[in-house]
């Protein structure tokens, strides 16, 4: 197969993992016979120094002419001091919207060897594997007015929680097919004792739910969802939620794993390329220091393979890998117990390219961490 794979590396870190995922894709594409373009493109800070925006017009012209796209992180002190339509993040709010992604993708799973750098005890983490699919498009984020007034000096301010039935049902639909394919369950997400939009969102939710029999759903306020995620996370399969709940409950869930270099993330569009990108941001605490966690980068590159290329087998054969190398021991800092002597990024790179590519590589890794 052929692809053109838009890679927008950004700043920090973002350049770093970004460059281990092409290298575990190039792999993918010795061993399956695949012949992958990789085309640069510019994005956050890096693009303001350059081209005095944080997404050039020739982006998004290289993203819409693309099979996939890969982001790495925006944004870092540098920057932080500029009017808000000129910040880094702009760019992604930007990039989301031309590309018409209106769903977030965040698988969370466990991985049993570094259970110790969960937050949560072994026997309350252990199995959770859930899905949290975010609406990306609508809600407070977006609504009209956003304002703040001054009137007889008193000062007042408005944010507007704005959706369109068809935006809701979108992704709850989206939300329902991948249940479909995964245990079966939907937990959807709302504030139905209060706000009328979660009350729509409901009745939306018991509609589509008529088209897949096979799929349970179940309804949960935010309050308690953010309460089960910690209590009980094995409960979740699908959880699907508007924009700010999801926003917040992402978050929240990602860190039962344990480390934000874990977590990839897919962004789902209607008919256009979809973008994937590592959970966490451009980490200007450790850019240039060749420690970053690359995992989450390149697990972002096996959900790619897996939902826009239909290369089912590839994504597994990543995933694969990279239970192996950390089965075997090998750690970045991030995910490191006492006693391990961590790895660095590109160490990690080579390790699961490695595995990749040889199935006796893991021997070699598991000695040297024996
Ligand atoms: P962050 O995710 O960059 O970092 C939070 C913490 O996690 C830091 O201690 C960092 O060292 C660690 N971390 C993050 N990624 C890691 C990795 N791959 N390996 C090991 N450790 C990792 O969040 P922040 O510090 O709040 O934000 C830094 C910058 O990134 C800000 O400018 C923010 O706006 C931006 N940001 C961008 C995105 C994005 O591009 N999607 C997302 C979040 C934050």
């Amino acid at each position: 197969m052929e692809k053109r794979i838009a890679v927008l590396p950004g700043d920090g870190v973002g350049k770093e993992v970004s460059r281990g995922a092409v290298s575990i894709l190039r792999a993918v594409g010795e061993l399956y016979g695949h012949k992958f373009q990789f085309l640069y493109g510019d994005i956050g800070g890096g693009a303001i120094d350059e081209f005095g925006t944080p997404l050039p017009q020739q982006t998004i012209d290289l993203c819409k002419a693309s099979d996939a796209v890969l982001l790495g992180a925006v944004g870092g002190p540098k920057w932080d001091m500029l009017p808000g339509h000129l910040r880094p993040e702009k760019g992604l709010l930007k990039i989301r919207k031309d590309l018409g992604l209106y769903g977030n993708v965040r698988p969370v799973q466990y991985y049993s060897s570094i259970s110790g750098v969960s937050p949560l005890r072994k026997e309350v983490i252990e199995g959770a594997d859930m899905v949290v699919v975010r609406e990306l498009t609508g809600g407070l984020y977006f609504g009209k007015p956003s304002e703040r007034t001054m009137k007889k000096g008193e000062a007042s301010v408005v944010d507007t929680l704005f959706y369109q039935k068809k935006e809701i049902e979108r992704v709850i639909r989206y939300a329902f097919k991948l249940a479909s394919s995964r245990r079966g369950k939907v937990t959807s997400v709302d504030k139905a004792n209060v706000l009328e939009s979660s009350r729509m969102w409901r009745e939306t939710a018991e509609e589509v739910a008529k088209d897949f029999p096979q799929v349970q759903l179940e309804h949960m306020l935010v309050d308690n969802a953010a309460m089960q995620l910690i209590k009980n996370p094995r409960q979740f399969d699908v959880i699907v939620t508007e924009n700010m709940f999801g926003d917040i409950l992402s978050d929240e869930a990602s860190v039962l794993t344990g480390s934000l270099g874990m977590l990839p993330s897919a962004s789902v569009s209607v008919d256009g390329p979809y973008l994937y990108e590592p959970i966490h941001g451009s980490a200007p605490d450790i850019a240039g220091q060749n420690t970053a966690n690359p995992i989450a980068m390149i697990l972002s590159a096996a959900m790619m393979l897996r939902m826009s290329f239909g290369m089912e087998e590839e994504a597994e054969a990543v995933e694969n890998a990279v239970i192996q190398v950390l089965d075997a021991g090998s750690r970045t800092r991030d995910i490191a117990d006492f006693g391990n002597v961590p790895v660095t990024t590109e160490e990690m790179v080579e390790e699961i390219k490695a595995v990749l590519l040889d199935h006796e590589a893991i021997c070699n890794i598991m000695s040297a961490y024996a």
